[in-house]
């Protein structure tokens, strides 16, 4: 007998990893690997789902070969698996042969803007977007289904004769790891999906009936942390329940410990994903926020509001690779550090416009506050500190939404390793910022799950017990914050008058032709 311990798999866009998490929190055995993207036409993309879960599969057995093999004496007892998946991506299968029926259609995916247009004509968003949660965009599943069913006839009818089933990602790992017994898939992952209804939590007929999608095609929603059936042995070498499911952010929202109401996470990646959790309340956001389906302390049903930055850490990408003023990111931490503040600088990053909560898809990035003294280190900071000023903007509206008041921010991802940032993030805010020595909170939060279901942790206390935090306390005069907030909005106001600006000229033109 070993440690007790989780197999966690994590099921991403580009690659799928796969950690073995001992009951102290420990990663006993990790394995990564990547695999293909396919894009057969402009502003599609496609996964084949056959791949991903050989791809998968592999990765798991070589995770739990890593962990019986680790030196140190700690042999992992896998007691059950826990998945967290890319969300939105849909797969539609043989229920017979198990086969694919269809390339797996990926979030990104923009193929359905037509169809998603032709809703809202009808006057069909408030509605969905009152049950849903979410807007009608090609970002989520159900127009991919609506759209790979109106192109082939024959699979609508095979679907509406049961024959086929329907699935995002984390559905199609249970139906391959368990033999096909189990055709399954969980509320947050459910909710993505512009089916399901938030409040009554199950599939909602009438938002079937207008994305034509027949309900036998759909999985049985179940709840995150519980019972998905059995690992068969030839799927992955191990016999063990699968017993943990959430989507990506929210996994990394369970993961953070964000279990009630006023807990918040965000991940400073290429851009940066903030999920406020709203306890028991499914509350509909005013400033373009999406509403979705979270988790609890043990696993049950919740509700956060999520909304996202679309450029955070890649504007430092920019700097490096565009401009040529950084040589690797985590230099930026010594040179922002090489001048007191950004004397008056402010650099909107809205490279692809602006989201929550402006939404304005015409902005574009904005540097304001120039001077003959404005060096590199200067832009620098102003690129961190818009990360932190992004990330506010989004809070902020999340709180008015809600009406909860953040207490503390949980962060992780590529950039929440710049303490610079992190400080300035705590005093921009005015609440301690923590992020965890144990940076994969996503595939944490699948562990988690997993492991209180099949008792490797008794309480889920218990299973954060071995996670340390670094905490940052907000060190900014009120003054200072009140300053900082108004410079910030003037420059994107500035950005937003560039994006009306040129809404005018268009205006104009069409009157002169
Ligand atoms: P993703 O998962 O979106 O690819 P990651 O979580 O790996 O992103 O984070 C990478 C991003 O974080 C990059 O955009 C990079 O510029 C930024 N980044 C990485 N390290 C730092 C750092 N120390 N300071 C600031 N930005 C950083």
């Amino acid at each position: 007998m070993g440690t007790p311990a989780v197999l966690a798999i994590e099921q991403g866009t580009t690659g799928s990893t796969c950690l073995v998490i001992g009951e102290d929190g420990r990663v006993l055995g990790r394995a990564y690997s990547e695999f293909t993207q396919y894009f057969p036409k402009p502003g599609w993309v496609e996964h084949d789902a056959d791949e991903i879960w050989s791809v998968t599969s592999r990765v798991a057995r070589e995770a739990l070969n890593a962990a019986s093999t680790a030196s140190g004496g700690t042999r992992a007892d896998v007691r059950g698996i826990g998945i967290t998946n890319q969300r939105e991506t849909i797969v539609v299968w043989d229920r017979a042969t198990g086969r694919p029926v269809h390339r797996a259609i990926v979030w990104q995916d923009r193929r359905t803007a037509g169809i998603c247009r032709e809703l809202k004509e009808a006057g069909h968003e408030k509605s969905v977007r009152a049950k849903t949660g979410l807007v009608l965009d090609p970002y989520f599943s159900g127009t991919k289904l609506t759209w790979l069913l109106r192109e082939n006839p024959e699979l609508r009818a095979r679907a509406e004769a049961g024959e086929l089933a329907a699935g995002t990602i984390d559905t199609w790992l249970i139906h391959k790891l368990t033999g096909g017994a189990v055709h399954a898939t969980d509320p947050t992952n459910a909710s993505r999906t512009l089916l399901y209804a938030l409040e009554s939590g199950g599939w909602d007929q009438g938002l079937c009936d207008l994305l034509e999608v027949p309900r036998a095609l759909l999985p049985e929603v179940r709840r995150s942390s519980g019972d998905f059936g059995v690992s068969v042995g030839d799927a992955i070498g191990i016999e063990v329940p699968v017993a943990g499911v959430a989507g990506d952010q929210q996994a990394a929202l369970y993961g953070q410990g964000c279990w009630k109401a006023g807990l918040a996470k965000n991940t400073y990646g290429t851009g940066a994903f903030l999920l406020l959790h709203t306890g028991s309340e499914a509350v509909a956001s005013e400033h373009g926020l999406l509403t979705t389906a979270a988790c609890d302390e043990t696993g049950g049903p919740a509700f956060a509001l999520e909304g996202s930055v679309f450029i955070a850490g890649a504007a430092i990408q920019w700097l490096r690779d565009g401009l040529r003023v950084l040589d690797a990111a985590p230099e930026s931490e010594a040179m922002a550090r090489t001048v007191e503040g950004t004397d008056g600088v402010y650099f909107v990053p809205a490279f692809v416009g602006l989201g929550a909560p402006h939404w304005e898809a015409e902005a574009r990035g904005t540097i304001v506050g120039l001077t003959r003294g404005t060096s590199r280190a200067h832009l620098v900071r102003a690129a961190l500190e818009a990360m932190a000023y992004g990330t506010a903007e989004v809070l902020h509206a999340q709180e008015r939404d809600s009406g909860v008041a953040a207490t503390e921010l949980r962060v992780d991802g590529g950039a929440s390793t710049n303490d610079f940032l992190m400080e300035f993030q705590a005093g921009l805010l005015g609440i301690p910022v923590r992020r965890p020595s144990m940076v994969e909170t996503t595939a944490l939060g699948a562990a988690g799950l997993a492991g209180l279901a099949t008792r490797v942790w008794r309480s889920p206390s218990d299973f954060r017990a071995g996670i340390e935090s670094t905490v940052f306390e907000p060190r900014m005069e009120a003054t200072e914050r009140r300053r900082l907030t108004a410079g910030w909005s003037r420059a994107v106001r500035a950005a937003k008058s560039w994006a009306a600006d040129h809404d005018a000229d268009r205006d104009r033109d069409a009157a002169v032709m």
